[in-house]
């Protein structure tokens, strides 16, 4: 029988390992780190996780395509960017997981967001396995013909790794709606298919699932609000800060607003918005989704209630919740120590790895309810795994009942992280929790299925 330290210190080498042998990769090296140092005691306390190989296998993608993504802007000159899908792990099911389209995309950033996806996708008890992919092309200021070219470029060379039994992409930062349809049309297209579960995040009417769209973001708040509930809480008359104002923060503060919180910012790269009334969501979206302009432009339409402040982090902004719902690494240490001097309640990650290690440890130390993302966002990616049992059925269900769904799904999500931590001694700690149960649940369908 193995210790924890014993196990721990076999761990700690194979966190070396991972740094030489993926150099140049921080993020993958933080999220295996965050996981990996969770571990040790379900490890130490099973004694089939001790297998050789089975840790290693885990950190090891299945596959990693790279790919050239050249396209012609409006002015007809070529533009060449770089494309990737990383296909972590099918253990449980197909592939399943976003695609990125953002300037500081890399083989990195892939790699930290499909491992990501391998635990909170088996999180969810449904069938899917961890990928992800996107490009570092970026979309803002190009116009609807670009987007469009570069998609069909992208899909081009795409559409060979994917399709329903074996990768399923979806939305991610930069890929919405738009960029979907795009991709879909071209799929379609070369292979001569209407495969309606080779993508999720479709419209409606052509396959999409109500509720896709908004369910990153309900579920966090529900997540949240599960948090609270453990404390004796609620989300009525609650302040909170949200940052971000794409697909995740839009339907956070719908949801928080719908719930009796009171939500008053959202932010961009440019600085955030504050609204002691409340983000009017009517407006946001107007500007976001319709205009796709700036956060400032809401500041300036709003009227007296709201200011922007250029530069400014969210979490300066006192609160009882905190919801970051924007990219990894936005909430750092010190946002942490001005969150917690301002007395915050919870924190619930809409966004992938938002808050730092350092971070993380300040918050949990100081008591305050953590949520990390691969738990607290798991809503969008299960409701895209409903959107494929929709399809495979050729059937849609009513926006009752996907809701009722996603609300089952975040409720037990939560109960098993809250139950899996108290279980390895570590009661109150869902990064425990998420990560240990996440890990069961793929480890199990791994060593069942034997070395591949
Ligand atoms: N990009 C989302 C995530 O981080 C959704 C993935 C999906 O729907 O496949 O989970």
């Amino acid at each position: 029988m193995t210790t924890r330290s014993e196990t721990q210190t076999t761990l700690d080498h194979l966190l070396t390992e991972i740094e030489h042998r993926n150099p140049a990769q921080p993020e993958f090296h933080q999220a295996a780190h965050e996981v990996l140092e969770t571990l040790a005691p379900v490890i130490a306390a099973r004694p089939e996780y001790a297998e050789p190989g089975l840790v290693e296998r885990l950190v090891e993608p299945e596959r990693q395509v790279i790919f050239r993504v050249p396209w012609q802007d409006d002015q007809g000159r070529v533009r060449v960017n770089r494309g990737f899908r990383v296909e972590f792990n099918s253990a449980l099911g197909p592939y399943k997981g976003g695609l990125r389209f953002h300037p500081s995309v890399n083989l990195g950033v892939i790699k930290f967001l499909g491992f990501e996806q391998i635990f909170k996708n088996a999180l969810t008890g449904l069938g899917i396995g961890g990928g992800k992919g996107g490009s570092d092309f970026d979309p803002h200021g190009r116009s609807d013909a670009e987007v469009m070219r570069f998609c069909q470029s992208f899909m081009t060379e795409l559409y060979r790794h994917i399709g329903e039994h074996t990768d399923v992409p979806a939305g991610d930062i930069g890929v919405g709606g738009r960029e979907i349809g795009y991709l879909f049309g071209q799929y379609r297209r070369i292979t001569n298919r209407w495969e309606a579960g080779v993508l999720t995040g479709k419209g409606q009417g052509w396959g999409g699932s109500l509720i896709r769209p908004e369910a990153t973001g309900y579920g966090n708040v529900l997540f949240a609000a599960a948090m609270l509930r453990e404390r004796g809480e609620d989300l009525e008359g609650q302040t909170a800060v949200v940052s971000g104002s794409g697909n995740v923060a839009i339907y956070t503060i719908e949801k928080l607003t719908a719930l009796g919180a009171n939500a008053v910012t959202c932010s961009d790269s440019s600085g955030y918005v504050v609204d002691e009334k409340g983000i009017d969501l009517d407006l946001l979206k107007q500007i976001k989704e319709v205009e796709r302009g700036r956060v400032d432009a809401y500041a300036e339409r709003r009227g007296a209630s709201a200011r922007f402040v250029p530069g400014g982090r969210v979490w300066e902004v006192p609160a009882d919740l905190a919801l970051p719902s924007a990219t990894q690494n936005e909430l750092d240490e010190k946002d942490a120590e001005t969150l917690i001097r301002n007395g915050v309640k919870a924190v619930s990650e809409g966004a992938n790895m938002p808050t730092t290690p350092e971070a993380v440890h300040l918050l949990q130390k100081a008591g305050v309810a953590f949520g990390p993302g691969k738990a607290a966002n798991a809503g969008g990616v299960a409701v895209s795994a409903l959107e494929m049992a929709q399809n495979h059925a050729r059937t849609a269900w009513s926006a009752e009942r996907v809701e009722e769904e996603l609300a089952s799904i975040m409720t037990s999500i939560h109960t098993t992280c809250h139950d899996t931590a108290e279980r390895y001694g570590a009661p109150g700690d869902y990064v425990t929790g998420a990560n240990i149960a996440g890990f069961e649940r793929v480890a199990d369908a791994m060593l069942a299925q034997g070395v591949i």
